[in-house]
């Protein structure tokens, strides 16, 4: 291990929420940073996302070793947040989230998520119909509420994303925009590979595969419904839909296919999307719709991002998968400790050795 409690000099390639996040952390505490970045911030998978803070909702039975790095993540969210707040950025678009089914099949495996997560003791409540009416009216009628998490955040992804690159600027990180090819090309004593989907082209030996996901925004109209003002979740008939608040809108999400680095939009994701936003919210409708993209969610073999040191100069902080914006708080922080020779315990889990 390389005496690294000096403050060293640091390359982090990828700009995204997590290379953002890394530049600022190291920075703030006295690393040289330089952080590289090849395509325009709009082309980051970052850009394209919902921006939910969603442990709870978003897990899955048995994925313990996920929700409990989740967790201590959004832990450190709202000091995160409130940092990322301070200059004019807004940051946080609603709190709470509701989940809700469409049909009986859909019921089931929500009150399967649900026992799960009450045997682990997690803050998720029952909702009844007449709760669910009450705190989000445009709800559409024949939908089965199932649970409630008051914890949960919604983001603005892209003002996150701007404040972050903000802040790692005025810590006194240089930003370059070029390719990196080669690692051992760099000056800087330490690497940190940031490159979300694009990593195993830096480090082969790591397997992060893109996984796309189709997602739209919508505007309000002045005449339409207003906009839910929590998170809704939506199982309808065996697919997932969010539905997340923005200040004059909502972003709808997501499709999720195995169709390697293509990003168009299709037709048929379009028309699942709006087909299933309906069904829950039956006033998007009206809506315009001002964006659809897609993105490259950066998954590893058992959904566990990969955090921490690979060798003697060279970290990755990658493969986050759903939760990239959930994770980038933990993820800053445990790169940090590793570079200090002292690794983060919350974030052993992820380590990259588990696969040697
Ligand atoms: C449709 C969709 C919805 C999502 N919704 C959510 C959500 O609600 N909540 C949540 O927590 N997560 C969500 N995610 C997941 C989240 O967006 C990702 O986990 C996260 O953005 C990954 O961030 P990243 O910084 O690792 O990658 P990216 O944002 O893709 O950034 C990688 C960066 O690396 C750069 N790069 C790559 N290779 C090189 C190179 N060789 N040289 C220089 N630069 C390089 C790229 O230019 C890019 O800037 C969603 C994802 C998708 C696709």
């Amino acid at each position: 291990m390389p005496d690294v409690t000096e403050r060293c000099s640091v390359a982090v390639i990828g700009g995204g929420v997590i290379g953002s996040t890394v530049a600022w952390t190291l920075a703030e505490a006295g690393h040289r940073v330089t952080l590289y970045t090849d395509r325009a911030v709009e082309q980051s998978t970052t850009w394209v996302a919902g921006g939910m803070l969603a442990p709870w909702s978003e897990a899955w039975p048995g994925d313990s070793g996920l929700l409990d790095l989740s967790l201590a993540s959004m832990r450190a969210w709202p000091g995160f947040a409130a940092r990322l707040e301070q200059d004019e950025h807004r940051v946080i678009t609603a709190r709470g989230s509701l989940a809700v089914a469409a049909d009986e099949g859909d019921v089931a495996d929500l009150h399967r998520v649900m026992a799960w997560l009450e045997a682990r003791g997690e803050p998720v409540a029952p909702l009844s119909r007449r709760e669910a009416r009450a705190l989000e009216p445009g709800l559409a009628a024949g939908l089965r509420p199932v649970f409630q998490v008051q914890d949960e955040l919604a983001v603005d992804n892209r003002a996150t994303l701007l404040a972050l690159r903000e802040l790692a600027v005025r810590a006194g990180a240089t930003i370059e925009q070029r390719r990196i090819s080669s690692l051992a090309s760099l000056p800087q004593d330490q690497v940190v590979v940031a490159a979300g989907p694009w990593t195993s082209e830096l480090l082969p030996a790591l397997r992060v595969r893109p996984v796309k996901g189709e997602i739209m925004r919508l505007a309000r109209r002045s005449f339409s419904a207003p906009p839910p003002r929590r998170i809704v979740r939506g199982w309808v008939r065996g697919r997932h839909v969010y539905l997340v608040p923005r200040p004059d809108g909502m972003v709808v999400g997501a499709t999720q296919h195995e169709a390697g680095f293509d990003t168009t939009v299709t037709a048929g994701g379009v028309r699942d999307l709006l087909a299933d936003a309906e069904a829950v919210f039956p006033g998007v409708a009206d809506y315009a719709i001002t964006d659809m993209s897609a993105g490259l969610r950066p998954v590893t073999p058992d959904n566990i991002p990969l955090i921490g040191r690979v060798d003697d100069r060279t970290l990755v902080a990658a493969g986050h998968g759903r939760n990239g914006m959930l994770l980038a708080p933990l993820t800053g922080s445990a790169i940090l400790a590793e570079l200090d020779g002292q690794p983060l315990a919350e974030a052993a889990a992820a380590h990259p050795r588990r696969f040697a």
